[in-house]
């Protein structure tokens, strides 16, 4: 159950604690008008607080059996804090299973061109092993005079390959007014780096209820990072996964710099699960696969990598993107270092993988 207003307080049961006592500890938070969300773990069960304007609300309830002690979490983010969840958020799309253990690949083109080169794209990356397929059908640009995508006709394009390939997809929505026709279409939202801090639209994507994945902004600080995934939590989805896609440094042979320590940092500051964008993070399709096994090898729960037939004629980011071979090498190269960290990659675990 989950209520709005802030998240202040959590719950921490004894290792002993009883069913009926957690239930009672649950009965007296609802009646006193608080949301709760339950983190059952090996060793004792958490419940995290939500709407929490009552003054005394932790001598309320330190005094129940079964209670250890009752914290207020001090960090900025409540509801993205490790805090309020100790256990990993696993966000379900379409059977994929993102967060908790195994490594997820997205894969498809920068933006999505034409039926040809989307449909090659797709069925190419799925049998090298990508679960989610990725296209942009509204680009952000950084010059007007570049290609801004091709709408909800890409959109459309976007749903005719997962029916073929049975992928979910992922899309960026740029503007408020966009995020019902890309809540139509696609599997999970995807935020830019250039919207991070684009408060109204975290809202209207978090209201659709559909997984949203969050980039990290170009000069954004982890905190200010963690802060945006809030807006999407407090409006009550909780199927938000980060994005680290490099930052803006001194340096400039690299498109950005990726920030791979990130990676461990923010799992450790939050259950939300992270995906790495090694494309847009190094900005060279050559630095691409050796970045991704990096990520990979410092816990990332997945993949966004960019892939186009012919890159060197892409209407966007072809610098940076794969061709279909060089993609498969990366899935061997991703996969040793994955098997190697006992995290597969999800297409080798997934038991339902039908083999195409
Ligand atoms: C993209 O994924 O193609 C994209 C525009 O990414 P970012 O927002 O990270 O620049
Ligand atoms: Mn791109």
């Amino acid at each position: 159950m989950t209520s709005a207003g802030e998240a202040n307080v959590v719950v921490v049961m004894h290792t002993d604690a009883t069913p009926d006592e957690i239930g009672a500890v649950l009965v007296r938070l609802h009646e006193l008008g608080c949301g709760t969300e339950v983190s059952t773990g090996k060793e004792r069960t958490i419940i995290g607080v939500l709407g929490t304007a009552i003054p005394d609300l932790a001598a309320m309830i330190e005094t129940l059996p079964g209670v250890d002690s009752c914290v207020r979490i001090s960090k900025p983010f409540k509801l993205a804090s490790r805090d309020f969840r100790p256990l990993d958020t696993v966000i379900d799309v379409g059977g994929v299973r993102i967060g908790g253990g195994q490594v997820v690949t997205m894969a498809g083109p920068c933006s999505v061109e034409s039926e040809d080169q989307l449909l090659s794209t797709a069925h190419a990356v799925k049998k090298a092993g990508a679960d989610i397929l990725r296209g942009g059908a509204f680009k952000p640009r950084t010059s007007p005079y570049q290609f801004r995508g091709l709408g909800i006709e890409g959109l459309k394009l976007l749903a005719e390959a997962r029916s073929q390939t049975g992928m979910p997809v992922i899309t960026e929505v740029l503007t408020t007014e966009d995020v019902e026709d890309v809540a139509t279409y696609a599997d999970i939202l995807q935020i830019g780096a250039r919207n991070m801090q684009n408060f109204i639209l975290l809202e209207e994507a978090g209201r659709t209820g559909k997984p949203v994945l969050l980039k990290r902004g170009l000069s954004a600080r982890v905190e200010e990072w963690l802060l945006a995934a809030e807006y999407i939590l407090n409006t009550g989805n909780r199927n938000v996964m980060l994005c680290e896609r490099g930052i803006r440094t001194f340096e400039t042979v690299t498109r950005n710099t990726l920030d791979i320590a990130v990676i461990p940092l923010v799992k450790r500051m939050s259950h939300l699960p992270i995906i790495s964008d090694p494309s847009h993070g190094t900005g060279k399709w050559y630095l691409v696969p050796t970045a991704a096994a990096a990520s990979v090898a410092a816990g990332c729960d997945g993949l966004i990598i960019e892939v186009h037939p012919d890159p060197d004629r892409a209407l966007s980011d072809g610098p940076q993107s794969l061709t279909f071979e060089n993609f498969e090498a990366l899935m061997t190269q991703s996969r040793a270092f994955a098997n190697a960290a006992n995290r597969p990659l999800w297409s080798d675990y997934a038991p339902t993988r039908v083999a195409t």
